[in-house]
């Protein structure tokens, strides 16, 4: 779902965000260890860049393990060693035992350990960090020297990890711990000066697992973050992910508001507050929450959100629910999943008490990978399968129809107030060649049954609330790739839904593998 690839090419990029944890790892290593990065998103990995190295490091998230375990083959069949780290190796470390250097953990912690121990020679070892310790004060200026910029949408920075609350199906918490730890305001100002000193200007998200995790350092972060835009003429525009309750916030709002944040992502996951309370996503309960989006709305940032189709309480109303909760936020672009138990987290340990969980449930195929849409459900639901399926394609068939979406970018430019933050785009930001008439031409050109709302909503916007108009068309750019990837999901699921009827297959499954590698040479 996140490559955007039809929407990368309208802007001459390749992929939407940089790899910045590999760029992180690199920035850690020793300064005389000469570093390639091989991005798999943006390009391929040769035979050349193998025999160039000395010691090839990989890693990636769960829906990136069946090429990552590929390119360790690969590399060792070209006598290279490899050392593999990264989120799905904190996961399951065992299923990358085959690698000659298994790093577990936050590299902060433990780096040093695995340079020390290849310049003393060795050519094999397990390094574990303790976790939810890694100091992130200490953490270095990542590599963006590395990137090679016209490739990507936006750049990324992080300030914290870790996140307070807790959701049931969420392995951030297990990863990275419920105390959120944050960079210190001087780090975060020295990273955006070297992307600054490198020529960037644009869009750059804030990776962090939960932005407002601690509110405390946030606070003092935001202000000096705005008085640094503003001795700069306001380079950066940011993004990031938050929890919800950011609505209680005023102040924090306004201050994010005045540190130029146009937009956040919100994990909402279901209308049903049984739901809810069962996921234990208690920071969404007790509250109107389409009356917090709308609030944000208010502060100029718009929301694109998160759903999870799957949960033990559903009932068969359910979708209906989700799509009439959709239409009231007004969320042009809402991420609607299957529950998929992650290794590690709550709900993979509830299930298996349960004895719920599927054999191979953590064993993700070549061909499913990268797929968040298609995947899921791998456990015995307590309702029917195929009522979840189903409707979960009503929600996906009615979200990611043309008049419906074009429907809620109307209603949300309407509450989006851009009034006071009209400023123009800085020269070079990538998103200029989204957000203007001959995007929308592009797009309507591109998907003719788009033509008649989009464009409908393109004047409406311009008319009534030209300062939202840029992100009303950059969300229109974004469904060049929504549009039909809900189209191939929907199929997937009704491939799915024949299956379990005992109908034949039709097709395989689509997949869209989302890789990075880093070689080193030492
Ligand atoms: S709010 Fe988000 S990051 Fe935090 S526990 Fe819930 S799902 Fe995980």
């Amino acid at each position: 779902m996140w490559s955007l690839k039809a929407t990368c090419t309208v802007a001459g990029a390749r992929y939407p965000q940089i790899p910045l944890g590999l760029i992180t790892v690199a920035a850690l290593l020793p300064a005389d260890w000469e570093c390639r990065l091989v991005d798999r998103n943006t390009g391929e990995l040769t035979d050349a860049d193998l025999d160039w190295a000395d010691l090839v490091m990989t890693g990636g998230m769960n829906v990136q393990r069946p090429d990552c375990l590929a390119v360790i083959a690969r590399a060792q069949a070209r006598g290279r060693p490899v050392a593999v780290g990264g989120a799905d190796v904190m996961s399951e470390p065992d299923v990358y035992v085959g690698a000659d250097f298994v790093v577990v953990g936050e590299a902060e912690g433990i780096i040093d350990q695995l340079v020390a121990a290849w310049n003393a020679g060795e050519r094999r070892g397990t390094f574990r960090a303790k976790k939810f310790s890694a100091d992130i004060t200490r953490t270095p200026v990542p590599r963006f020297d590395l990137l090679r910029q016209a490739d990507y949408l936006h750049y990324s920075v992080q300030f914290s990890r870790g996140c307070p609350f807790t959701c049931e199906f969420c392995d951030i918490i297990e990863l990275y711990g419920r105390v959120p730890r944050t960079k210190t305001n001087d780090q975060i100002l020295a990273e955006l000066q070297a992307l600054y000193d490198h020529g960037y200007r644009g869009h750059v998200d804030f990776v962090d697992d939960n932005f407002i995790g601690n509110k405390k350092n946030l606070r003092t972060l935001l202000p000096r973050l705005k008085a640094w835009l503003e001795e700069r003429d306001y380079p950066f525009e940011f993004s990031t992910e938050a929890s919800i309750n950011i609505a209680d916030d005023d102040d924090l709002l306004q201050a994010m508001k005045d540190a130029n944040f146009f937009a956040i992502f919100v994990g909402i996951e279901s209308p049903d507050p049984e739901a809810l309370v069962q996921m234990k996503k208690k920071q969404n309960t007790r509250r109107n929450i389409a009356e917090c989006i709308h609030k944000i709305y208010g502060y100029g940032m718009f929301i694109t959100a998160g759903f999870i189709v799957g949960f033990d309480t559903e009932k068969v109303s359910m979708g209906q629910a989700m799509i009439d909760f959709i239409e009231e936020t007004n969320i042009p672009v809402c991420i609607v999943g299957l529950l998929y138990a992650l290794p590690g987290t709550q709900l993979t340990r509830r299930l298996a008490k349960e004895g719920r969980l599927h054999n191979g449930h953590d064993l993700m195929k070549v061909e499913q990978a990268g797929d968040q849409c298609t995947l899921g459900c791998n456990f015995d639901t307590k309702r029917p399968l195929r009522d979840i399926l189903v409707d979960y394609k009503a929600v996906l068939d009615h979200v990611f129809c043309p008049t419906a979406y074009a429907g809620r970018l109307s209603r949300l430019a309407v509450m989006l107030d851009r009034s006071d933050r009209c400023r123009d785009l800085p020269v070079g930001d990538m998103r200029k060649r989204l957000g203007g008439i001959d995007s929308v031409h592009k797009i309507m050109r591109t998907l003719p049954e788009v033509r008649e709302p989009f464009w409908k909503t393109f004047v409406e916007v311009a008319k009534t609330n030209p300062g939202a108009l840029r992100y009303i068309v950059m969300l229109m750019a974004l469904y060049l790739h929504l549009g039909p990837f809900s189209k191939r999901v929907i199929s997937e699921i009704d491939r799915r839904i024949a299956e379990l009827d005992g109908m034949p297959l039709v097709r395989a499954t689509e997949s869209s593998l989302e890789r990075v590698q880093v070689l080193l040479r030492t």
